[in-house]
């Protein structure tokens, strides 16, 4: 939650949890719209006007979940790439060093292996 004191500005985000246990402790209720006048001012101002905003924890959570995808993605296409290249040229690289002179194998290991943690894999970088 976000806590935001409209009269000095001041804000601060609280977990649910500890800004509940906070109002319980000020002697207020934990009723949506009566909770914010058991909640104190961040910086403690003469004449607070608190406002409380629920920060939304599920795009938070997806934002991340995006992030991940996009980055394991991203190096299954570098590693991908690489592992095709074996077959004709040395990928000694530095995305993939692999003495052997195909990397496919290993390559379809990780994938298989991601899948099976439940990560999703872009069809085009499944093998
Ligand atoms: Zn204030």
């Amino acid at each position: 939650m976000k806590v935001t004191c409209t009269s000095c500005k001041a804000s601060e985000v609280w977990e649910l949890n500890a800004l509940i246990t906070e109002v319980r402790n000020n002697g207020g209720n934990t009723d949506w719209h009566t909770a914010r006048y058991a909640v104190k001012c961040p910086h403690r101002c003469a004449a607070p006007i608190i406002k409380l905003v629920p920060i939304p924890f599920g795009r938070e959570r997806a934002h991340k979940q995006a992030h991940r995808h996009a980055l394991i993605n991203l190096s299954l296409q570098i590693l991908r790439e690489a592992a095709a290249r074996s077959a004709t040229e040395a990928v000694g690289t530095i995305e993939a060093r692999h003495p052997w002179t195909s990397c496919r194998l290993p390559y379809r290991c990780i994938v298989k292996r991601l899948i099976e943690r439940g990560i999703e894999v872009e069809k085009t970088n499944q093998p």
